[in-house]
This record gives C-alpha cells, sequence and structure tokens, in this order.
C-alpha cells in the first residue's frame, strides 16, 4: 500500500501542486518579503524548538482554551516525559527569552518568527493540522504606540503582498480589574439565556465567560449581540490606553472598525486584541490576529515586562492572494539551456555549464534526451529562458546561436566569450 501524507498536512512543491498557494516560488516570495518588512520596523527573528515541554503551553496559552483543551499534538518522549508540538509561537518565545536572560541586554525588544504550527482541528480550507505562522513579540513598551507598531507592520506585510479589501477590527479587553467588572455584568446578561447557549459556551459560562463573545455558534452570536460592551467597563487608564491606539491609527492613514465582540480565544490577553478579516476566503475569516499581553513574561518568571504581538497564517494569506488573483514574480530561472548532440558535445557544455554556475549565472544542461525537440521540452519545463544546441559543428567553429525560448528569436554567440555575453543579457 502507498503511503500517504497525514490528514491535515500538505506538501509544499515546485511544481505540480494540487492547489497553486501550495507552490514552493510563493512562499519563498512571501517570506521574502516578510523579512524585508520586518526589518524595515526593527524586528529581528528568532527560531525556538518546534516542540516544548507541554506545561509551557498550559501555563503560558492557558489550560482552558481549545488550544489546550483540544487541539495539541502530545507525546511522551522515550524518558517519558511530556512533550508537545507547538500550537502557536508566543509561548515559546517568552521562555526562550526568559532562558536566554535577554531582558539583561536591554529594556525593549522586538522579535519575529516564520514556522510551522500544529492543532489537531477538523481540516478544512484554511484550517490544517500543520499549518505556517508569520508572528511578532515586542517587549518592554507599554505605551499604545507599541500597539499601533504592531498593527502597522501586520497591514504592511498585507499591503506589500498586495492583498485587498482586508477590514481590521480593534477592540480593548481591558485591564484585569476592567474584566472582573464587565464578567459580571456580561454573567447577568447570559443567565437567563443559559439554556439556549451551545455546549462549548456553557462550559465557558463559569470558567471563562467572556470567551462566549468569540464563539461560532450561529445561535450564540445572536444571544451575544445584545451583550455589555466591554468597552463601557474599562478603567480610565485602559480606556485612555484604547484611545490613544485609536487615534495613533488615524493619524497614520489605517482605516478599522471597533468591534467590541473581539476577545481572542487565548486567555493571555489585556488592553489592545485585534483581527485582519477578510471576504474571500469563505468560513475561515480571520487571516491575522493579536494582541497585548502584559503579565506573560511574569508568569514565565521574567521580569514584568509589557507584551504585544500578532500572528498571521501563511496559508491563509497565500489563499487570499490566489483568489484576488495577486501577481507574483517567479524564483531564479536557467538563463540558458544547453543542449549537446553526441558525447564530445557533452563532454564540452559540462564545462560551459559548470563556469556558468560557477559564475552566478543559472544554467542547466540536457543529459537525458535523445532528441532536440524533447531537450527543447525539458528545457521549456525549466523556465530557462535561451537554449543553445551544441553539436559538431558548433564545437569546431565555436560559434552557436543562443535561441530565446519565448519568442524563437535566435542570436549567434561565441563560446569562448559566453560568460561575457550571458551576463550582458541577465
Ligand atoms: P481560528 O479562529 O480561525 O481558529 P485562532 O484564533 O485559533 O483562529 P490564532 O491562534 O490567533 O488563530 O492563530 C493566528 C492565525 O493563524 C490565524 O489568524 C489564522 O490565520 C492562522 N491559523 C490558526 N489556526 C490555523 C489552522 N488550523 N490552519 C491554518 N491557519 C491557522
Ligand atoms: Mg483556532
Amino acid at each position: 500500500m502507498k503511503i500517504q501524507i497525514p490528514k491535515g498536512t500538505f506538501d509544499i512543491l515546485p511544481y505540480g501542486a494540487p492547489e497553486e498557494w501550495q507552490l514552493s516560488c510563493l512562499w519563498q516570495y512571501a517570506e521574502k518579503v516578510i523579512r524585508e518588512t520586518a526589518a524595515d520596523y526593527g524586528y529581528r527573528e528568532i527560531r525556538t524548538p518546534i516542540y516544548e515541554r507541554t506545561e509551557l503551553f498550559q501555563r503560558g496559552v492557558g489550560e482552558t482554551t481549545d488550544i489546550v483543551m483540544k487541539e495539541m499534538f502530545t507525546f511522551e518522549d522515550r524518558s517519558k516525559r511530556s512533550l508537545s508540538l507547538r500550537p502557536e509561537g508566543t509561548a515559546s518565545v517568552a521562555r526562550a527569552f526568559v532562558e536566554h536572560n535577554l531582558s539583561q541586554l536591554g529594556s525593549t525588544h522586538k522579535f519575529f518568527y516564520i514556522g510551522p504550527m500544529f492543532r489537531y482541528e477538523r481540516p478544512q480550507s484554511g484550517r490544517y493540522r500543520q499549518h505556517h505562522q508569520f508572528g511578532v513579540e515586542a517587549y518592554g513598551v507599554s505605551g499604545p504606540q507599541q500597539d499601533a507598531e504592531v498593527i502597522d507592520l501586520l497591514l504592511q506585510v498585507y499591503k506589500r503582498l498586495g492583498l485587498k479589501n482586508l477590514k481590521v477590527h480593534v477592540n480593548s479587553v481591558g485591564d484585569l480589574e476592567s474584566r472582573k467588572d464587565y464578567r459580571a455584568a456580561l454573567l447577568h446578561y447570559l443567565k437567563p439565556h443559559f439554556h439556549e447557549l451551545s455546549a462549548d459556551s456553557q462550559a465557558r459560562f463559569e470558567k471563562n465567560p467572556l470567551r462566549i463573545l468569540d464563539s461560532k455558534d450561529p445561535h450564540d452570536k445572536e444571544i451575544v449581540q445584545a451583550a455589555p460592551s466591554i468597552l463601557n467597563h474599562l478603567t480610565p487608564e485602559a480606556k485612555e490606553h484604547f484611545q490613544t491606539l485609536c487615534s495613533l491609527l488615524d493619524q497614520i492613514g489605517i482605516s478599522y472598525e471597533v468591534d467590541d465582540k473581539i476577545v481572542r480565544g487565548l486567555d493571555y490577553y489585556q488592553k489592545t486584541v485585534f483581527e485582519v478579516m477578510t471576504e474571500d476566503l469563505g468560513a475561515q475569516n480571520t487571516i491575522g490576529a493579536g494582541g497585548r499581553y502584559d503579565g506573560l513574561i511574569g508568569q514565565f518568571e521574567g521580569p514584568d515586562l509589557p507584551a504585544i504581538g500578532f500572528a498571521t497564517g501563511l496559508e491563509r494569506v497565500l489563499q487570499v492572494m490566489m483568489a484576488q488573483k495577486i501577481m507574483t514574480p517567479k524564483g531564479k530561472r536557467p538563463l540558458i539551456y544547453f543542449i549537446p548532440i553526441g558525447e564530445e558535445a557533452v563532454q564540452k557544455c559540462f564545462a560551459l555549464v559548470a563556469a556558468c554556475r560557477h559564475n552566478h549565472i543559472a544554467a542547466d544542461i540536457e543529459l537525458q534526451a535523445k532528441k532536440v525537440p524533447a531537450a527543447i521540452q525539458n528545457g521549456l519545463r525549466a523556465e530557462a529562458k535561451y537554449c543553445c544546441i551544441l553539436g559538431s559543428d558548433e564545437l569546431q567553429s565555436g560559434k552557436a546561436k543562443l535561441k530565446d525560448l519565448s519568442t524563437r528569436e535566435e542570436k549567434p554567440i561565441l563560446l569562448d566569450q559566453i560568460i561575457q555575453a550571458l551576463r550582458g543579457l541577465c
């Protein structure tokens, strides 16, 4: 029996991918744009292991979250330690930051990461068991300028990738005091509706009623429509933080909607939370989300530093790009495809193709096809710009023809000056 890929995962292929967004050139392009944009905002890359001790996520993400309760890939290693594939990046970055005492090297820190995350979910379009996230973490600044910066960075990445028609929703979930006050008001409102709520929401009623606002159940959504707004329960400090954030976003030309139903699924959020939505993906309409989590680093016995971050799913970003028919540049393709005819020509071409490559000119050579038309087909498949057919005549005269594979035009070329000639065509 053929062994197949695990459910909910996919391959990223150079060609022949079942769906266009699974082509590796798109991933390389998106990652390049992301890295450049992150650098423009002063964020530096951090890479953490793809698995961690399970307690890290229990403590960092929260025991009552869907991610920890239902979605983690948890296993024991041979020494019976419980490990989990990372379901998200924030807890790992905080752990690494504390473990390496990076706080001693400065008072503010800005990191970004790109990599695979693992969640045991029901696979469907836009929802996978291995997906990839680009995320940032900014530590040390408590003021709303930091919140505005990360939102701007996220939107700038989308803009540079060409994404259109995105909606930015922002909210404040307040500080601990605001939430305590709001929790009481929310419970009071929800109580008469308790029996109509979905089972999930009923389970959250006592433990974490705010998350009922985030429910995907249609009837729950109707019920919470008329729920009291957290924005009316903010402490003066949380309120000022939110108002300043909104005016900063106005100032730098970011349009957004204040949406008091956004709470985010993770337990660690405080004050600002935000999501970026698209209408081009069907059910999975959130492409990126984040917020502030000022208490998180302290939870890992690190310094009590304020923190904010976001994560965006690369699959969903690429799917929106494909839905919006955004053109992307291709990766490097061969400038020249050598087609040798006969043994002697193979030897000569092999030296030529090596010389091109040693001079940073992308080049390839036909080593298998016996007939010229088949070799040209291979050159076209490799997306080479030119091909050069070398037989005994060309070898004797030292002159050959460079054939443009798309226009079919030919120009003469001297074999002993081929590198200079090709350089002029790069
Ligand atoms: P959702 O509400 O769609 O389940 P989430 O709140 O669980 O999302 P986050 O934990 O905020 O998502 O993850 C950040 C981003 O990662 C999401 O906005 C989304 O783009 C992407 N993402 C999350 N889970 C998946 C998944 N299973 N497959 C693909 N992308 C995902
Ligand atoms: Mg989820």
